[in-house]
């Protein structure tokens, strides 16, 4: 069967403006060059730093953010390209979870009207029929009736990030990107929710997107994982796969950084150095390079591709490690 999402070379370039005058043709690659693809039912989770683009490709997939080139198809129709009037049908089964739930929701509209938002615009329900469903998406969430009429600010952490989770669901998406959904959530709460978002996927037959910073956050939660840098995947493998044989030094460095003991983890602890380069100018050849501890000549002349690295592992480096 065909994936339900497939990504071809997508990039998202911002123009870089220095002061109101400048005229500049120096551009932020927030995302420089993405394919992959998702099956449905799967999830996929994307890990990286800050500004790594992560958030950026999930915002282009859940179509709130116009991709510079490439193409997004899902369910086997190009999106990148589509019309107004057909991409509204299909926003309604692209959906996001944000990280931070009390910024996203408004503060001053009560839990009912949150939820039923999209079911009205999309005009699925009104009155009766609304309520009766915005109870049933509550109670999906582990919420209930007795809460409609509350606003944002009178629920927990966990609890908005349920009602968020309700939301998304309104529509009945096929696919939830989820930018972090429990990073901002206190730890004990943290794996309620990846549980309630485990129990949906099961329960509607999701498939999701995961980004999170680091590995461990996405470890129990996805099927493969992809890790990006600088804008770019330098690795993507079956979850297991990339746990017990990283390829990519950047996903080894990842790995060893995590201070708690885990036999999965490799031994030799390496330690980044430098800062995470610029998007803006980034290092020519593996944007890596300065931070690797592999590092050879080609490495700075020569970007590398994302290229097969045993079966269903891919790894962007010269020397992969196995
Ligand atoms: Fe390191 Fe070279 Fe591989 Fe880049 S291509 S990760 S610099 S070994
Ligand atoms: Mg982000």
């Amino acid at each position: 069967p065909s994936p339900l999402l497939e990504v071809k070379d997508l990039r998202k370039h911002y123009a870089l403006k220095r002061g109101w005058f400048a005229r500049s043709n120096e551009y932020v690659r927030a995302v420089d060059g993405l394919s992959f693809a998702i099956n449905q039912g799967e999830t996929l989770g994307i890990v990286g730093e800050s500004g790594c683009g992560k958030s950026t490709t999930g915002e282009m997939v859940a179509q709130l953010l116009e991709p510079s080139s490439g193409e997004i198809w899902f369910e086997g129709r190009r999106l990148t390209g589509m019309n107004e009037q057909d991409i509204r049908h299909v926003r309604r089964e692209l959906q996001i979870i944000f990280q931070d739930p009390y910024a996203s929701l408004n503060p001053r509209m009560t839990i009912k009207d949150i939820v039923g938002e999209p079911l009205k615009i999309h005009g699925l329900a009104k009155g009766r029929e609304l309520q009766s469903e915005v109870v049933e998406l509550l109670e999906t969430v582990g919420l209930g009736a007795h809460q409609l009429d509350r606003y944002p600010h009178e629920f927990s952490g966990g609890q908005r990030q349920r009602i968020g989770i309700a939301r998304a669901l309104a529509l009945k998406p096929k696919l939830i990107v989820c930018d972090e959904p429990v990073s901002a959530l206190d730890v004990s709460i943290q794996a309620q929710i990846l549980n309630l978002l485990k129990s949906l996927q099961q329960k509607f037959s999701l498939t999701y997107i995961f980004i999170a910073h680091g590995l461990p956050s996405v470890k129990h939660v996805s099927d493969r994982i992809a890790v990006m840098y600088l804008g770019r995947i330098v690795e993507l493998a079956d979850r297991d796969d990339l746990f017990a044989g990283p390829k990519h030094p950047y996903t080894q460095a990842l790995l060893s950084a995590v201070p708690v003991p885990d036999p999965t983890f490799r031994k030799e602890r390496i330690v980044l150095s430098g800062e995470l380069p610029s998007a803006v100018n980034p290092p020519t050849g593996c944007a890596f390079h300065p931070r690797c501890p592999y590092v050879q000549p080609i490495c700075k002349i020569e970007a590398p591709a994302l290229k097969p690295s045993g079966s269903r592992h891919m790894a962007a480096c010269h020397f992969p490690l196995n």
